[in-house]
C-alpha cells in the first residue's frame, strides 16, 4: 500500500468507505504477484510474532537479515516496523517474501531418484508468471486484509472510530478488472483478519501510551528523549531482548506464553507499558538535569 498515495485519494474523497454488509468487486487472486511490488508493508508487533513462528527466526534474525526495518515514524517520531522490499533499479522494489510458483508434479518426475533438485530441476519446475507469498500462512496484516485497510478516526470527545476502507491492491491488479464481488463480513472471516486487527488495536493504544510519555523522537528532540526513545523504541518488536524481566515477571512466563500468540503478545504490550512508563521518568529525570 503506497501510503502517500492513500493519504491523497483520501484527501480527495476517492476512497470508498464499507461496512461489514457492504460488497466490494473481486473475481479471485491469480497470482501474478503484482501486489508485492513497490509498496510499503508496516508491521504490527503480531505480524513480526507470527512471522517469526513461520519463519523458525528470532527477531533479530529479522532484522540482521534486513527483512524487517524499524525506525522512527516520519511525522509521529513513533517507531515503525516495515518488511525491507528489495531494491531492483531506481524505479522498482520487490517483497523479500514474494517467490516463484513450482509445479510439484513437474518437480517430482525432475528429481526421480536424486536426493535433492538442481538449480536446473527447480528453473524447468516453475509455472511461468505464477508467484507466491513464502510466508502466507503468517502474511502481515496489511497484505492479509488487502484490498480492505482500516484506519482510526477521533471523533468529538476524542472518541475514536475504526473505519473499513476499500484500496485496490495494484492498479493493475487482475482481480479487480474482472467480474465478481465479495461481502466485507466473508473477506475478513476468510482471511483470519480479525486476531490481526485486535493485536493492531493492542499497539495502537500502546504508541498512544508511549507517545503520552514524549517517547517520540522528532526534529526537536533532546538527547534525553532519543535516548528514552532507544530504548523503548525496540522492546514492542525485538521480543529476544525483553530480559531481564522485573521480578512481577518471572522469566518462566516468557516459556508459559511462548505457544500462545495473543497471550505472549499481551504480556509484551503490558512489559512495554513498564518500560515506556520507566523510560519517561528517566527522560524527565535527564531534562531535569540538562536544564538544571
Ligand atoms: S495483483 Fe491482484 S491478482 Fe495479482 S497477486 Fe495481487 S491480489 Fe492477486
Ligand atoms: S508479505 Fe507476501 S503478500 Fe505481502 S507483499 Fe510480501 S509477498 Fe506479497
Amino acid at each position: 500500500m503506497d501510503l502517500n498515495r492513500l493519504y491523497k485519494n483520501m484527501e480527495e474523497g476517492k476512497v470508498p468507505f464499507l461496512g461489514p454488509d457492504d460488497d466490494f468487486q473481486w473475481s479471485g487472486c491469480n497470482m501474478c504477484g503484482l501486489c508485492c511490488f513497490d509498496t510499503e508493508i508496516l508491521l504490527n508487533p503480531y505480524d513480526i510474532l507470527r512471522l517469526r513462528r513461520h519463519l523458525g527466526m528470532t527477531t533479530t534474525d529479522l532484522l540482521s537479515k534486513g527483512l524487517v526495518e524499524v525506525f522512527p515514524g516520519g511525522n509521529s517520531g513513533l517507531p515503525l516496523a516495515m518488511v525491507t522490499f528489495r531494491r531492483v533499479n531506481k524505479k522498482m522494489s520487490i517483497c523479500p517474501f514474494l517467490g516463484a510458483v513450482v509445479d510439484e508434479g513437474k518437480l517430482r518426475k525432475r528429481i526421480n531418484g536424486k536426493d535433492k533438485p538442481s538449480r536446473e530441476d527447480l528453473e524447468a519446475a516453475r509455472v511461468p508468471n505464477k508467484y507466491a507469498c513464502i510466508v502466507y500462512p503468517a502474511r502481515p496484516s496489511v497484505c492479509r486484509s488487502s484490498p480492505l485497510g482500516r484506519m482510526t478516526m477521533w471523533e468529538k470527545e476524542g472518541k475514536e472510530n475504526r473505519r473499513l476502507f476499500y484500496q485496490p491492491p495494484a492498479s493493475n491488479c487482475p482481480a479487480i478488472q474482472e467480474e465478481g464481488r465479495i461481502r466485507v463480513s466473508c473477506w475478513i472471516e476468510n482471511n483470519g483478519v480479525q486476531p490481526y486487527w485486535d493485536a493492531g488495536d493492542g499497539f495502537h493504544q500502546l504508541l498512544s501510551t508511549m507517545m503520552e510519555k514524549g517517547l517520540v523522537v522528532n526534529k526537536g528532540a533532546d538527547q534525553a528523549a532519543k535516548a528514552a526513545w532507544r530504548i523503548a523504541a525496540g522492546l514492542p518488536y525485538d521480543f529476544d531482548n525483553l530480559v531481564p524481566l522485573p521480578e512481577e515477571f518471572p522469566q518462566t512466563r516468557v516459556g508459559e506464553h511462548a505457544e500462545e500468540d495473543r497471550l505472549l503478545l499481551a504480556w509484551i504490550y503490558q512489559m512495554v507499558e513498564m518500560v515506556a512508563e520507566a523510560a519517561g521518568q528517566i527522560r524527565e529525570a535527564a531534562k531535569a538535569r540538562l536544564t538544571g
